[in-house]
């Protein structure tokens, strides 16, 4: 008897990797290359040897998200949080896309809102970012009209080209769009502007603005916080759309042991930002670096950078990297990317290690 074959629909959908390829130097997920701060680590020994380990945790995950709130100046009723910002965009797709219903994407741009989409049973209408990978708003105004999408899907800063949205586009595609706007934030940290600004009360107009009761940012704790390892993500935006991805989420979704990780995890916001300073400056180092080699890079406003190599094939150069124990991602034969590679900056170390080999590869 031949196996059960699994949904139509999933056959023509590839999965989405990175390698994991044994090297030195790894550059290829986005992580942060430090580990969370001692302090965390202790406090959090510490608070689990008083968890009630055999009783569901916080179905509410009330704590957390009443932590969160404090640290964005919100209501805990307007945070919604799950195991890593993936997880998230799940839940909204589940909650708000589904059959007869279509999410609008701007490529290029992070793989997995489309594809988390397309998993779901939710269409996905694309446009197309301009040549500078910036989002193009008649683009935006075309994809809309046709597709009537019940999401819209940002990503600012955008995976993988780096590029953020100034708030003007943001509010443009927020009056453009009839449905729920999600703005990605997964490197917004390391970002000029968030579009949290459009959300929290008192800020430029804040809440008040019309549309804002559309407007949702994800984020996660999986770059900045240094805790990709413990897969954490939340969204803010209204109460409403909260109430609804709880109404999608499996009954006690959220562990005990990372309910209590991300609420220690703000107490050290300064450390956080004293990182992401740091990753700023050897971005900065990384960018006038490439500058100087036989590749073009675009300005990054995330932790990563994309480049492509002038003369040389994109995967080539991986392939040459990876021989001097050099990870970065190959995005090189990603549409609109052709040759490219992105490379996450690291600690310095690192980061000198990528420019050493890389400059050998270029050479
Ligand atoms: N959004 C973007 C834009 C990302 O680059 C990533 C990580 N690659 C995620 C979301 C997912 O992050 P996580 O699930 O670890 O929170």
């Amino acid at each position: 008897m031949n196996a059960l074959p699994v949904r139509d629909d999933l056959v023509a959908l590839a999965g989405y990797h990175s390698p994991q390829v044994s090297v030195d130097v790894r550059l290829n997920t986005n992580e942060s290359p430090y580990p969370p701060p001692g302090g965390w680590r202790a406090a959090l020994v510490e608070e689990l040897a008083t968890v009630a380990f055999h009783r569901y945790p916080d179905r509410g995950a009330i704590a957390l998200r009443r932590a969160l709130a404090a640290h964005h100046g919100i209501m805990p009723e307007q945070v919604y949080a799950a195991n890593g910002s993936n997880e998230v965009l799940q839940a909204l797709c589940l909650a708000y896309g589904g059959r007869g219903r279509t999410a609008a994407v701007f490529e290029p741009t992070y793989a997995l809102h489309s594809h988390i989409a397309r998993i779901t049973g939710t269409a996905v209408a694309t446009g197309e970012r301009d040549q500078d990978f910036a989002i193009d708003l008649s683009e935006v105004a075309r994809v809309v009209s046709e597709a009537d999408p019940a999401l819209t899907f940002l990503c600012s800063p955008n995976n993988p080209t780096g590029r953020a949205d100034p708030s003007e586009v943001t509010e443009a595609v927020l009056d453009l769009a009839p449905g729920l706007v999600v703005v990605d934030e997964a490197y917004g940290q390391f970002s000029r502007w968030s579009a949290l600004c459009l959300i929290v009360p008192g800020v430029r107009g804040g809440h008040n603005r019309p549309g804002s009761d559309r407007l949702v940012v994800v984020r996660t704790f999986s770059k900045t916080w240094s805790m990709a390892g413990a897969r954490l993500g939340y969204l803010v935006g209204p109460a409403r759309v909260v109430s609804a991805l709880e109404q999608v989420a499996l009954p006690y979704h959220l562990d005990a042991v990372k309910q209590v990780a991300g609420r220690l995890a703000l107490d050290y916001q300064a450390e956080m930002e004293a990182r992401v300073a740091l990753l700023v400056e050897e971005r900065g180092r990384l960018y006038s670096a490439l500058g100087q080699m036989e590749a073009d890079a675009w300005p990054s406003e995330a932790n990563f950078i994309l480049f492509r190599p002038r003369r040389r094939k994109g995967s080539e150069v991986w392939s040459e990297l990876v021989e001097r124990s050099v990870l970065v991602r190959d995005c090189s034969s990603w549409p609109r990317l052709e040759g490219c590679l992105r490379v996450t900056v690291g600690t310095p170390g690192e980061n000198t290690a990528f420019l050493a080999a890389l400059t050998e590869v270029l050479e």
